[in-house]
């Protein structure tokens, strides 16, 4: 038996840090949803009790410390499963990108398990589950747009936002989360306003939604890798109507509302840039 599952990249409009817990995590304010760019995940029923795991992408690991693994295996043992699963990922999201990538796979193996291994599940045990794997895992089992609260993992359900193009940029080069985060100086930064972007989604504001996207982590990334500053600067300059970095980074995306603005910073960016992706958000959240 085989199952095929979509695990979508997911972008932050915005993204907050309020302050540093005692237990060493930071407690985080982040408006995120889901993008049209989608790694594919088929799981088949294994004649034993192993979990493999493969995926043609050089940069992701095919073994336990593979995120997807993990989630297969936090499943397993919690809940006493004895049966196995073949994890084959075709990776189409950028890896260490901003994205969330890895965390979507293993949302997405979440999901399918629950399906495959006949589990009856619902989705907030599995994103309960999901939050031991990764923070962002909890977010991407339900997908859509949502404000997320905590390590990420204290989600509340926002409708999908006011439809436009995201026109998403990757410079060549891996950004560590871990550093990003030790370089970070609260006292120091411009914290975006959380509250005016849930009001702008509400409302169905594309303005409001653009006047105010924003992330703390922008400047300890930007500092730090130019090429993410010049790609920010020339997405302006190809028409734009915002821009900001994703999670950590390095990944930029714009919002642009119509085609031929859609096209021409697309053009204007695969110049020089390889990894460039125009896609769409994705307004629904998961059902099951
Ligand atoms: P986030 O936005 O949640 O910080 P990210 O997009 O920056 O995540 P990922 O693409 O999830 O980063 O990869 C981060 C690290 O996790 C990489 O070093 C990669 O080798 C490892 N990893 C483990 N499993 C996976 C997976 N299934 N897909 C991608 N990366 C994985």
């Amino acid at each position: 038996m085989k199952l095929l599952v979509k695990a979508p990249a997911k972008i932050n409009l915005s993204l907050d840090v309020l302050h540093k817990r005692d237990d060493g995590y930071h407690e985080l304010e982040m408006i995120m949803t889901t993008v049209d760019l989608a790694d594919r995940l088929e799981l088949a029923l294994r004649n034993d009790d192993r979990i493999t795991v493969y995926s043609q992408s050089r940069f992701v690991p095919d073994d336990e410390r593979n995120l997807a693994y993990k989630a297969a295996k936090v499943l397993k043992d919690r809940l006493g499963i004895p049966k196995g699963v073949e994890i084959t990922i075709e990776k189409n999201i950028p890896v260490a990108a901003g994205l969330a990538g890895g965390s979507s796979d293993a949302a997405a193996v979440l999901r399918g398990l629950n399906k495959l291994w006949g589990l009856g599940l619902t989705l907030d045990q599995l994103a309960t589950i999901g939050a031991e794997i990764g923070s962002d895992v909890s977010f991407c089992v339900y997908g859509g747009t949502a404000l997320a609260k905590g390590r990420g993992e204290i989600i509340t359900p926002l409708p999908a936002p006011p439809n436009c193009w995201v026109v998403l940029a990757k410079p060549p080069i891996g950004v560590s989360t871990a550093e990003v985060y030790e370089n970070l100086q609260l006292h120091n930064v411009v914290h975006p306003n959380s509250k005016a972007m849930v009001e702008a989604i509400e409302q169905n504001d594309y303005f409001g939604m653009c006047q105010n996207l924003g992330n703390v982590l922008e400047s300890v990334t930007l500092n730090h890798y130019p090429e993410v500053k010049s790609i920010k600067n020339d997405m302006k300059r190809f028409g734009a109507d915002a821009v900001l970095m994703s999670g950590s980074g390095p990944t930029v995306f714009a919002l642009v509302q119509h085609d031929s603005r859609m096209q021409r910073l697309y053009n204007g960016l695969r110049g020089y840039c390889n990894q460039v992706y125009a896609v769409r958000m994705l307004g629904k959240r998961n059902e099951q």
